[in-house]
């Protein structure tokens, strides 16, 4: 049986991992913060706070899995600005810790593991052109793309010294499970509150900046796809279209049945963000050729799925 350890299995993407995983007949390992998170039915938790110790190297020995995906990582880019030391820790040296354990088994000729590290289009910060891909100048500009780059570097260092690692630069993924500190989430449950009256008014910050949003599914298999690939690499996973955070409001607020939305969002200079990326745009084409993988579900399906979900919520 495969055996897969995902650290970060409670979030959106870890969820949708374990699942898949799970369903391919892999026994799962988690890392969980504490007892209180709901872990996937059929993962075998292992509490762990990552950002005090080192213990995750102890349980990548006990477990020997053939697969890690870390999934772990504070994954706010706005909240990386009030913690940046905890972004280091959790988004950089927690990495450079895993690999060092999965090197030591390497250089023991014991089980081969398969890295997959979550990277982030972060890394390219204000990217220097468009669309991005895997050679496009890593050049962060805010400190959770900074510990990211250094994670993308640790693990290219650690493949050149024979570790089978890969990092896969994820573009923005959304799905009905995305909290709402993230502001896709945070427009499609405001569009459903604001539809049936229980909410007035919805505030945002740069509504012109440009993301290339997919399905977080999507995105999980080109996690799985990766780990399988013989050769180890980067990979850029994105859809190449981009949507305005305009564009997201206007799609959530149509499909939740409130067409005079502009009286309802204020912009607020509160969350408007140094270095916020105007536009990013991913070139999977890569990932396309040699993984064979595609995006399944268009931005329209997207938007639907979560304002859907949100408005089942409510009645
Ligand atoms: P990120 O790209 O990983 O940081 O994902 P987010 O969903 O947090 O942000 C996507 C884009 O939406 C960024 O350009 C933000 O500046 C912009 N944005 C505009 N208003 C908001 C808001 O109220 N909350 C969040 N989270 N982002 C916002």
């Amino acid at each position: 049986m495969t055996r897969a350890l995902i650290t970060g299995v409670t979030g959106q993407d870890g969820s949708y991992l374990a699942e898949l995983l799970l369903a391919q007949g892999y026994e799962v390992h988690g890392v969980t913060r504490d007892a209180d998170e709901v872990v996937t039915a059929g993962v075998v938790p292992h509490e762990l706070d990552l950002a005090t110790g080192s213990a995750i190297a102890e349980l990548i020995a006990d477990i020997e899995p053939n697969e890690i995906y870390n999934l772990a990582a504070l994954s706010s880019v706005y909240q990386s600005w009030q913690n940046p030391g905890l972004t280091a820790r959790l988004n950089g040296a927690v990495v450079a810790e895993m690999l060092a354990a999965v090197k030591v088994i390497h250089d023991r000729g014991a089980v081969d593991i398969r890295f997959v590290q979550a990277s982030s289009a972060e890394i390219f910060g204000a990217p220097t052109e468009s669309p991005q891909n895997e050679q496009t100048v890593i050049r962060p500009t805010s400190p959770y793309g900074a510990a990211k780059a250094y994670a993308h570097g640790l693990v290219g260092a650690y493949r050149t010294a024979g570790v089978a690692a890969s990092s896969v630069i994820l573009y923005n993924h959304e799905s009905p499970r995305r909290p709402e500190t993230f502001v896709t989430r945070k427009i499609t449950a405001a569009a459903a509150r604001i539809s049936v009256g229980k909410q007035e008014t919805l505030e945002l910050g740069n509504m012109d900046a440009q993301r290339d949003w997919g399905w977080a599914p999507d995105y999980a298999h080109a996690l799985l796809k990766t780990a399988r690939h013989s050769e180890p690499d980067d990979f850029v996973i994105a859809t190449g279209i981009s949507h305005s955070v305009r564009d997201f409001v206007a799609a959530a607020f149509t499909r939740a049945g409130v067409e005079d939305w502009s009286e309802r969002v204020r912009v607020s200079d509160g969350l408007l963000r140094s270095g916020d990326a105007a536009l990013q745009l991913g070139d999977a084409s890569k990932a396309h050729r040699i993984l064979d993988w595609s995006p399944t579900v268009k931005f329209d399906e997207i938007v639907a799925a979560m304002v859907d979900h949100d408005l089942a919520l409510l009645s």
